[in-house]
């Protein structure tokens, strides 16, 4: 594990390690297959499935940076959920909560519904009910803070604590925070997942994931799982994403100044009826968030006066927020939950789960803070003719 600190990490992942030409950057390796030195004589590398020199430059990366000891670069966020699936027999139990990231949520149902595991929902933000679940004693418990799109907070600490003395594994989402922000390990969590097409990456070009363990022993049979499932990450994935996560200290720095900047502008604004955004102090999970993260991140939500009419007018008017799904790049960018993220809940689950017609979600970019005010303020001022109408 390295003892550097973050940013060092960052910058410096697989600097230094070409052997033949001394190329100060890595190199690519598309290789798919790996000779070996005569009978038997494997080298470090044989096939590209299993291993490959590139993407394994940026699992050491993103493990170190999680404190963690193997990372294993996967083919989606969606195959790294996946992967931890794999440590389920068909008795035990996952607990996941309740509003955890959507494409989770079906496949964790629907492989439920098979018979691969049995699976237990609770609102973590409700402490009692994750210890009326530790009693039927899960084998595996996913925690996703904050969560989409009402950004709250789950106590990892606790929840960890909880899980142990029940003998269950932890494995924590920190895909919204990334270990920059947030360090699940540190907290008590076995396993760390990552989609890495967002923040990690951040640039909006790789779809991908990781997953990074505490322990070598696990680490080992899920790194044994990719392998016999096939689905590690590509060595061209592995190369733009080692080239983002470069970045990923000083983008973070720029995204959450800039997220603080248009909190603080559009709490104050008419047509706004809420905001939500852990750095403020009359968010539920602020103290919380204090304690636990290094910082308050740059997603956030706001609830518009005029509903559904204001959401479509505000898209009408920006021009500097995107209209999109995916988070973390380094572009501004805005979605709307009900029709896009959480569209496969019906209206009343939504509404239930606190995602009114009137939410919408911003991944706040690292554009100039100015421009962005500009846009957003000037679209939502256009908003309130349809609020006062
Ligand atoms: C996007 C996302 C995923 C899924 O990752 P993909 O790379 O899209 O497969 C999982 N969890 C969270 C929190 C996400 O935002």
């Amino acid at each position: 594990m390295s003892q550097d600190k973050a940013a060092t990490i960052a910058v410096r992942a697989g600097i230094n390690t070409d052997q033949h030409h001394s190329a100060v950057v890595p190199p690519i390796h598309l290789s798919s297959t790996y000779r070996l030195e005569g009978y038997n004589q494997k080298g470090d590398y044989d096939y590209s499935r299993s291993g490959n020199p590139t993407r394994s430059s940026l699992g050491t990366a993103i493990a170190d940076l999680e404190g963690g000891c193997t990372g294993i670069i996967t083919s989606t966020g969606m195959a790294a959920i996946h992967l931890i699936c794999q440590l389920l027999n068909k008795d035990d139990l996952l607990v996941i909560p309740h509003d955890c990231y959507g494409g989770s949520y079906r496949l964790f149902t629907h492989l439920q519904q098979r018979g691969l595991f049995k699976l237990a929902v609770v609102d973590q933000t409700d402490i009692a009910q994750v210890e009326a679940v530790m009693q039927k004693n899960p084998r595996l418990t996913l925690i996703e803070t904050p969560s989409n799109p009402l950004l709250r907070i789950v106590d990892i600490t606790k929840i960890c604590e909880l899980a142990k003395k029940a003998g269950s594994l932890v494995a924590v989402d920190n895909t919204f925070l990334t270990p920059i922000l947030q360090k699940p390990l540190a907290l008590g969590a076995d396993i760390v997942i990552h989609s890495t097409t967002k923040f990690i990456n951040g640039h909006s070009d790789v779809v991908a994931g990781a997953v990074v363990t505490k322990e070598l022993q696990l680490g080992e049979e899920l790194a044994w799982w990719a392998n016999c499932i096939g689905i590690t990450g590509s060595p061209f994935d592995s190369f733009l994403t080692l080239r983002g996560l470069k970045t990923l200290p000083v983008r973070l720095k720029q995204h959450q100044e800039n997220a603080q900047s248009i909190v603080a502008a559009v709490a104050s604004h008419k047509a706004v009826a809420n905001v939500y955004y852990p750095g403020l102090k009359e968010h539920p999970g602020h103290q919380l968030a204090a304690q636990q993260q290094a910082g308050f991140g740059s997603m956030l939500s706001i609830e518009l006066n005029g509903g559904l009419d204001a959401v479509k007018s505000l898209f009408e008017h920006l021009s500097l927020f995107t209209l999109a799904q995916s988070l973390g790049g380094v572009e501004s960018l805005i979605s709307h939950p009900s029709t896009m993220t959480h569209a496969g809940m019906d209206l009343e689950a939504q509404l239930v789960a606190g995602i009114k017609p009137g939410l919408v979600r911003l991944s706040v970019g690292i554009e100039d803070v100015d421009d962005l005010l500009k846009d957003l303020t000037s679209a939502l001022d256009n908003c309130l003719a349809i609020t006062e109408s």
